[in-house]
């Protein structure tokens, strides 16, 4: 695409921002759908994060999104936040509006669609979400959103999974979540509950180059799983995954979510719908590239 005097800007605002794969998504749907539009990351330092959102404004930037340290801080910036967002705690993408930025999180709905891609339900359903970070809030959500008749949250940190299920339970007006310590997974297993659990591993253990590294080794843990589902997606197959498989489990990771969360930004952006084709082609790409 020749850049010339239509040419809209989107850009990310993170700190780091070097091994982002979002230029790769955003740039391919623009050639692909055949948009004039470019994507750029700008490397942004949290004391300049505010003039950076009000410059982007200036600058008729159409988008951005936001990724660590920046999703939390960000919101103070923004005009308007949308309601999933808000509850979560942390926004990944802005979308202009007459008077400034909006702010979205494309993670939840990324992962939302994921899901849906797969099949995954989780309506009155069993659920254990493993990590209490950034990522887990966004994936705290979307259970409760989805109606998940239980949902066990499990840290090391017990504090950042009280806080969450307190929340969550807040937001949603009922006691659906429980925080427990990572260690004591074992109560789980004792339930005497035919239902096997949906598990999200939203911890950042078995990340590259931590192949082996896995948050629960005992195998009784995954005849209890129904369907495993990692964040991570490089390794392609975790550790996590691999253990899942082996007891007989689904398990998937999370490049998808990657590929959604930036595809409903694109959506957001252009107020656009992206069709499964398009979606595909964006999806090899990026798995070409993890593999380079
Ligand atoms: P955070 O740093 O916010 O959270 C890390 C989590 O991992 C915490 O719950 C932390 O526990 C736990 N953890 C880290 N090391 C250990 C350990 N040695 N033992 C036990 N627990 C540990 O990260 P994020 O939430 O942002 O990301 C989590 C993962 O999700 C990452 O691997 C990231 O790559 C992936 N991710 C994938 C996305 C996608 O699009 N597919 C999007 C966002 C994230 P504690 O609180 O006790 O420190």
């Amino acid at each position: 695409m020749e850049i010339n005097g239509k040419t809209r800007l989107l850009g990310l605002l993170g700190d780091p921002v070097q091994h982002t794969l979002s230029p790769l998504i955003h740039n391919t749907l623009s050639d692909i759908l055949g948009i004039n539009e470019v994507y750029v990351p700008f490397h942004t330092h949290k004391e300049g994060l505010a003039d950076a959102v009000k410059g982007a404004f200036e600058l008729n930037i159409l988008g951005m999104n936001a990724t660590v340290p920046h999703k939390n801080e960000i919101m103070a910036s923004l005009v308007d936040i949308d309601e999933g967002a808000a509850a979560i705690g942390a926004v990944n993408t802005l979308v202009r509006t007459a008077n400034g930025y909006k702010g979205y999180n494309t993670d939840m709905m990324g992962l939302s669609r994921e899901l849906e891609s797969y099949g995954v339900e989780l309506d009155s359903k069993r659920v254990i979400i493993l990590g209490a970070g950034g990522a887990a809030r966004a994936v705290a959500y979307m259970c409760m959103n989805k109606g998940a008749d239980k949902v066990y949250i499990l840290n090391r940190t017990i504090e950042k999974a009280q806080t969450i299920a307190e929340d969550m339970n807040g937001h949603f007006g009922r006691e659906t979540m429980t925080a427990m310590r990572l260690g004591d997974y074992g109560q789980l297993l004792q339930e005497n509950v035919d239902d096997k659990f949906v598990v999200f591993q939203s911890t950042s253990i078995g990340l590259a180059p931590n192949n082996e590294a896995v948050v629960i080794d005992n195998p009784h843990f995954y005849d209890r799983v129904s369907v495993g589902i990692d964040l991570i997606y490089n390794p392609f197959e975790t550790k996590f995954m691999k253990l899942c498989r082996q007891a007989g489990a689904l398990a998937y990771n999370g490049l998808r979510m990657l590929l959604y969360q930036g595809i409903i930004a694109y959506e957001l952006w252009n107020d656009i719908s992206i069709s499964e084709d398009v979606a595909d082609i964006v999806y090899d790409r990026l798995l070409q590239s993890i593999r380079e």
